[in-house]
C-alpha cells in the first residue's frame, strides 16, 4: 500500500495533515520518528491545556465529518455522548473493518502511521471520557494488526497509554480486536455485537451507540481516517483545518481519495475537499490507459451509484458528489471501461452483497438473492419480460429506510444507477433479444 506517485505537491505538515509523516520507503513510522515529527504534541496539548468539552468543541467547529463513507458530523456524534458524569464506563471504538470493495485508505494509515491513529484515539478518548478503546480491525489486515500492536506497546512503555497518561490523571487502555471476515461487521452496531462475541447482526437504531453501545454502555464509533485527523485539528486549530479545503467547499480539510480500474496511475492521494472528480481522474490517476474509454465511474466503493464521464466536473463532497446526488462513500473511485458489460458487473456486485447480508431483515435477505437470480438470467440472455421492472421494484423496496441497516440500500444504489444510465444493456438480456446487441466481455472476465 502506498501513496500515489502522481501527488504533484510535496507533502508538508501544513498541507497534508494525514500523510506528511509517511516515509518514502513505505516502512512504518515508529514512536521515535513519530515524536521527532511532532507526534504526540497535540495529545500533550489536549491533556495539559484543554478540557474534554474544549476538545469536543474544537472538533465540532472544524466541520470534520466521518470518513467511513456516510459523512456524518463527528462533532455532533461526539456531542451525543451522555453528559451524566456518573456514567464512568464509556468506550471509544475505532471502526477499522475496512472491507468496502476498492477501498484501502485505512490500511495505509494503520500500517504506516499507527501512532497517528493511537494519538487520535487518545485525544478523542479524553474528549469523550472513554476509559477503554478497541480498534476493530479487518482480520485480513495482518500487517496492520502487527504494526498497531507494536505501536500500542511502544506507547504504553512511554506512558502515552495506560494509567495517568503524561501525568494528567487520565487513564486509557487500547486494544486491537481482529474480525473474522464479514463485511457486515463494519456496520457499527453489527461491529458492537461482534466485539461482544455475538453474531454480527446490526441492531436497530435508535438507540444509537452513544446511548446504548458495547456491553450496554455509551460508545462512540469512529472510522480510522476520522480519528487520524484529530491530532492535526487539535494541534493546529480550527481555522487552519478549514483553510485546507478549496475556497467555497462545503466540506473541510483533506480526504484520502483514490482511483482504480484501467487508469494510467491507479493510486491514493491526500487531497483537499472541493477538488473535482476530473482533477482526481485526469491529474492524479492520469486518465484511462491507452485503448480504453471511460464508460462510467463509482465515486467511493461498491455501494455508491455509478456516474457518467460528464459528471466528472462535480466536486467530491462527503454528503454527495456535487449536485448529482450520489454519495461520495469512501472516496476511492473506480473507473469502469467500455469493455465491461454492466449486467455482468452488477451480477458480480450483487452476488457479493447477497452473500454478505446477515439475513436479519427480510427485504435484504430475500431481495438481494432475487436480484442475483434476475441478473444471472439477463446475463445469459434468458431474462423474462418484466425482469427490469422487478429489478427496479427491488431497488425501491431495498432502499434507504426500509431495512435495519445501510447494507441493502448500499447494494441497490449501483443497481439503480446502472438501470438508469445503461438500461439498454439490461434490455438486451431479455430472451429473444439478439445477443450481439449485448456489449462487453464474457461474465467470467468481470
Ligand atoms: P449512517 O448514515 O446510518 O450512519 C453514519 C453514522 O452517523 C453512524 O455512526 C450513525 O450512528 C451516525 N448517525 C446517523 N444518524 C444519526 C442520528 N440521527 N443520531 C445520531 N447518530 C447518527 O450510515 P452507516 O450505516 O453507519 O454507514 C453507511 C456507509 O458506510 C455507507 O455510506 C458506505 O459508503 C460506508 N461503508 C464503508 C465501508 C468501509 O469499508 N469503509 C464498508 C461498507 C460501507
Amino acid at each position: 500500500t502506498s501513496i500515489g506517485p502522481a501527488n504533484r505537491t510535496p507533502r508538508t505538515a501544513e498541507t497534508h495533515p494525514l500523510t506528511w509523516r509517511l516515509r518514502d520507503d513505505a516502512e512504518p513510522v515508529w514512536l521515535d520518528e513519530y515524536q521527532q515529527k511532532n507526534g504526540y504534541a497535540a495529545a500533550r496539548k489536549a491533556l495539559a491545556e484543554m478540557s474534554p468539552a474544549d476538545i469536543v468543541a474544537t472538533v465540532k467547529d472544524s466541520g470534520l465529518k466521518g470518513r467511513g463513507g456516510a459523512g456524518f458530523s463527528t462533532g455532533i456524534k461526539w456531542g451525543l455522548m451522555p453528559a451524566d458524569e456518573s456514567i464512568n464506563i464509556r468506550y471509544l471504538l475505532c471502526n477499522a473493518d475496512e472491507m468496502e470493495p476498492n477501498t484501502w485508505k485505512d490500511r495505509l494509515l494503520m500500517e504506516q502511521l499507527p501512532h497517528q491513529l493511537i494519538e487520535g484515539m487518545l485525544i478523542s478518548a479524553r474528549a469523550l471520557k472513554a476509559y477503554r478503546g478497541y480498534i476493530f480491525l479487518r482480520g485480513e489486515y495482518v500487517d496492520a494488526a502487527r504494526n498497531l500492536n507494536r505501536a500500542i506497546a511502544e506507547a504504553k512503555a512511554a506512558g502515552l497509554l495506560g494509567k495517568n497518561i503524561l501525568g494528567s490523571g487520565f487513564d486509557f487502555e487500547l486494544f486491537v480486536h481482529t474480525g473474522a471476515g464479514r463485511y457486515i461487521c463494519g456496520e457499527e452496531t453489527a461491529l458492537i455485537n461482534s466485539l461482544e462475541g455475538r453474531r454480527a447482526n446490526p441492531r436497530s437504531k435508535p438507540p444509537f451507540p452513544a446511548a446504548v453501545g458495547v456491553w450496554g454502555k455509551p460508545t462512540c464509533v469512529n472510522n480510522v481516517e476520522t480519528l487520524s485527523n484529530v491530532p492535526a485539528i487539535v494541534g493546529n486549530g480550527v481555522d487552519w483545518y478549514k483553510s485546507l479545503a478549496r475556497p467555497g467547499s462545503e466540506d473541510m480539510g483533506t480526504k484520502l481519495m483514490g482511483f482504480s480500474g484501467k487508469v494510467k496511475n491507479p493510486g491514493l492521494w491526500e487531497l483537499p475537499f472541493g477538488i473535482t472528480a476530473r482533477e482526481l481522474f485526469e491529474d492524479y490517476a492520469g486518465g484511462m490507459r491507452d485503448g480504453y474509454r471511460l464508460k462510467c465511474w463509482q465515486p467511493g466503493g461498491a455501494g455508491t451509484g455509478f456516474l457518467l464521464p460528464e459528471h466528472l466536473d462535480a466536486q467530491m463532497y462527503a454528503g454527495g458528489i456535487g449536485k448529482v446526488g450520489t454519495r461520495m462513500g469512501t472516496g476511492l473511485a473506480l473507473a469502469v471501461d467500455d469493455s465491461i458489460n454492466m449486467v455482468s458487473l452488477l451480477r458480480n456486485m450483487e452476488e457479493f452483497f447477497a452473500r454478505e447480508s446477515c439475513g436479519w431483515c427480510t427485504p435484504c435477505r430475500d431481495g438481494l438473492p432475487w436480484s442475483v437470480k434476475l441478473l444471472r438470467a439477463l446475463e445469459r440472455g434468458e431474462g423474462q419480460p418484466g425482469d427490469l421492472e422487478t429489478l427496479e421494484q427491488l431497488v425501491n423496496f431495498l432502499g434507504p429506510g426500509k431495512t435495519f441497516c445501510a447494507h441493502a440500500p448500499g447494494a441497490v444504489e449501483p443497481l439503480g444507477s446502472a438501470l438508469k444510465y445503461f438500461r439498454q444493456e439490461f434490455e438486451a438480456g431479455v430472451r429473444g433479444t439478439p445477443s450481439e446487441t449485448r456489449p462487453g466481455v464474457a461474465a467470467s472476465q468481470v
